[in-house]
């Protein structure tokens, strides 16, 4: 019996049609994990497919598919899993947006599984053997971190990834922004054993370790805990962590210590009023020149992501953030438009506001409008973005960003510098091409 794992991407980032360069990809953790939850027992042979980095062969043979999607991946994972099932392939989809949309999800899949897969995928897979398929599964019980077992890597193609040894220490976010979609589909924040992820860590070859948590401070006192753990590897790492971590300097001495080179951190809006409407919390009266100088004196670098289309946003945003992005020295800004993600309450008050324009779920990640803002046209909101992400990636933000502490970061800052402008082209190349 041979399982097909499939690794569905958005328009934006599919290879050979996407916009990301090869910098920028990081070995996604889903696909592994669901080899390593497989029975032994069931001697299941499997191949793993990451449209990030491989085109898929629609013709690869397989007597089960498995599918994972978020929403900006779910158009194209109906499209895989529609021309498999055509081919009598049953098709299993799991992931957030399965699990929050189960009802549309089962018109493309033979079933579904929801929420967190580490006791319902085997289970799936004896039933399957069986020939006893379910057409739900789902975890009820209380979840217990200890569950977590290691991905199995050996079927992923290392090399074309920049970030190959990602790792997670932690599921879920303890904040709950109201447009992210994370607290959704993770209920809670949880915390892996701190043996386990040292010892996942150990075996790795490679120096730079990537977190794909959303949030490594959930809890502040279990990481401290493991990132003094953490500092005798003599590894470096990069992974997602909320302002608050400026807050802490034991914490951020931590981080630096235990080879802490760089952190994506939601700053979101410079306007108080956004953070406040979307809960946003950690950011309320936080200065975020002094954060970024603050980490950057702590040799980490900061990418920063900006939101832009928050309802209490008017069209003026657009200039005020150009200037402090320019000025407040972000080693690499990210740009986004405000996504309500299905399942979350924003998208539903938005459905009844009748403010969603589109259900393409393609277009939900986040680089297009997909609902009507309040205090300008999708337009304006669109050229205004489009404004903020072309002055953070002018030569002039370039050369103020360069000459700042920590010194020895900038060539990869510059690299990376070069791929986001090169990546930003794209953004609006593909918007062209897929007529979005
Ligand atoms: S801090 Fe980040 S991961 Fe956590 S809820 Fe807010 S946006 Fe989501």
């Amino acid at each position: 019996m041979k399982i097909l794992l499939i690794h569905p991407q958005n328009y934006l980032q599919r290879h050979s049609t996407g916009i990301y360069g090869r910098n920028l990809r990081y070995a996604p953790l889903t696909m592994p994990t669901l080899k390593a939850l497989i029975p032994f027992d069931l001697k299941f042979e499997t191949q793993i497919v990451d449209e990030m980095i491989e085109d898929l062969d629609f013709n690869i043979k397989a007597d089960l598919v498995g599918i994972t999607a978020i929403t900006g991946t779910a158009g194209r994972a109906y499209e895989i899993a529609d021309h498999f099932r055509k081919k009598g392939i049953p098709v299993i989809l799991g992931g957030i947006h399965p699990t929050l949309q189960t009802n549309e999800s089962l018109m493309h899949a033979d079933t579904v599984v929801k929420g967190y897969a580490e006791r319902t995928w085997p289970q799936l897979l004896y039933d399957f053997k069986a020939r006893k398929l379910q057409k739900v599964y789902e975890d009820k019980e209380p979840f217990d971190a200890s569950l977590i077992i290691s991905p199995d890597r050996s079927k992923i193609h290392s090399k074309d990834y920049m970030g190959s040894c990602t790792v997670e220490m932690s599921r879920g976010c303890s904040n709950k922004c109201d447009f992210c979609i994370s607290h959704q589909f993770h209920h809670s924040y949880i915390c892996r054993k701190i043996e386990d992820v040292i010892h996942e860590i150990k075996n790795m070859k490679s120096k730079i370790i990537f977190f794909l948590d959303p949030n490594l401070i959930g809890n502040r006192e279990h990481t401290k805990e493991f990132l003094s753990e953490l500092s005798k590897l003599k590894k470096w790492w990069v992974g997602c962590a909320s302002l608050d971590i400026a807050d802490d300097p034991e914490l951020l001495s931590l981080a630096a210590k235990s080879g802490c080179k760089g952190l994506l951190m939601g700053f979101e809006s410079l306007r108080q009023s956004a953070l406040i409407s979307s809960g946003k919390i950690k950011n309320i009266g936080k200065t975020y020149s002094n954060v970024v100088d603050l980490l950057h004196e702590h040799g980490i670098s900061v990418q920063a992501c900006f939101v832009f289309g928050f309802d209490t946003d008017d069209k003026s945003v657009f200039e005020e953030a150009s200037e402090y992005i320019i000025n407040a020295k972000f080693d690499l800004p990210q740009i986004s438009i405000y996504t309500p993600f299905p399942g979350t309450p924003v998208f539903e008050k938005m459905v009844k506001d009748n403010r969603i324009i589109t259900r393409n779920w393609s277009l939900y990640n986040g680089q297009n409008v997909v609902f009507k803002p309040m205090q300008m046209s999708v337009k304006e909101l669109e050229i205004g973005t489009d404004l903020v992400r072309k002055n953070s990636y002018s030569w002039k933000a370039l050369s103020g960003r360069l000459f700042t502490k920590p010194i020895w970061i900038k060539p990869l800052v510059f690299m990376s510098y070069l791929n986001f402008r090169y990546y930003q082209y794209r953004i609006t190349k593909a918007g062209l091409e897929y007529n979005v």
